[in-house]
């Protein structure tokens, strides 16, 4: 079968209407990587058909924040879509997302306002709008989300419980590079020394998740290794993401204008 690239959202609703079996969807923002690829090698085994979606979604960026310089690269994007096996991809049009412009629709609940929205509060309320915009139009029976972004995909998982969606949502490992550093679209901004100093992020992680330091020594190593700034390192409860009952160590850290996270649960609590 040939590979389909729809844009339009009538394009998009008869392909729908057409399609048999099951159909898996990921949704991505592009500059697609080996991470992004294992999320629809996990979809082609879960479903018959798998499509992605490429839309750097606008309500998930603060006006300060890199939206104006996020990679695009859709040519690139489709031939590795197309060597992995996705038989479709869609590429929206704001105005088929935001016929009304781009404003927020849908909240994300308590799950979100820790972590990541503390530091970036306009970030969730994004993301769930964008999402359950996608699922309406896409109608996907599995949706397939990374671990990368952990705290997005426990934020996905509730609405999609809250909002009774006849979807399945799946989370899918990180995917590393050979140095512990987990991809990331955002790694490009990367320089030569900055990339030195942030695959150390994953390896203080993993002592604190192994237990040999503790949350202040993490963040004094973090410092030492010259990241530029620390929005947490901290061991939260998987589930709830509180304080309380710690089984995962989340962390979010600068270099230079390069934002970086990662997740990994902690080896000694089961
Ligand atoms: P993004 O394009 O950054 O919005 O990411 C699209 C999807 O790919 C999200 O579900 C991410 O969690 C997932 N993803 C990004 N990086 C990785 C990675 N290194 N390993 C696994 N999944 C990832």
């Amino acid at each position: 079968m040939a590979f389909k690239k729809i844009k339009t959202l009538d394009e998009l609703q008869t392909w729908r209407q057409n399609l048999d079996g099951k159909l898996a969807f990921v949704p991505t923002m592009g500059a697609l990587h080996d991470g992004h690829l294992s999320l629809v090698k996990e979809g082609l085994k879960r479903a018959s058909q798998v499509i992605v979606s490429i839309y750097v979604n606008p309500t998930q960026f603060a006006p300060h924040e890199d939206f104006d310089q996020y990679p695009r690269q859709i040519e690139d994007d489709i031939r590795k879509l197309k060597e992995v096996g996705a038989q479709t991809v869609w590429l929206p049009d704001t105005q088929d997302i935001y016929p009304n412009g781009p404003e927020i629709t849908v909240h994300a609940g308590e799950i979100a306002k820790t972590l990541e929205g503390e530091f970036r509060p306009h970030f969730f309320d994004g993301v769930t709008t964008v999402v359950a915009r996608l699922f309406e139009c896409v109608k996907p029976d599995i949706a397939i989300f990374g671990e990368k972004d952990f705290q997005q995909l426990q934020v996905i998982r509730h609405m999609a419980e809250t909002q009774k969606l006849p979807i399945e949502i799946i989370g899918a490992p990180i995917i590393r590079d050979e140095n512990g550093l987990a991809l990331s679209s955002r790694n490009a901004y990367l320089s030569v020394e900055e990339y030195k100093i942030a695959i150390q992020l994953n390896r203080i992680m993993k002592e604190m998740a192994d237990g040999q330091i503790d949350e202040k020594q993490a963040h004094q190593k973090l410092l030492e290794a010259d990241f530029d700034k620390i929005d947490y390192c901290c061991s939260r409860n998987s589930a709830t993401l509180k304080p309380e009952n710690p089984n995962h160590i989340l962390a979010a850290v600068w270099l230079g204008k390069t934002r970086l996270i990662d997740n990994m649960p902690m080896l000694a609590v089961k």
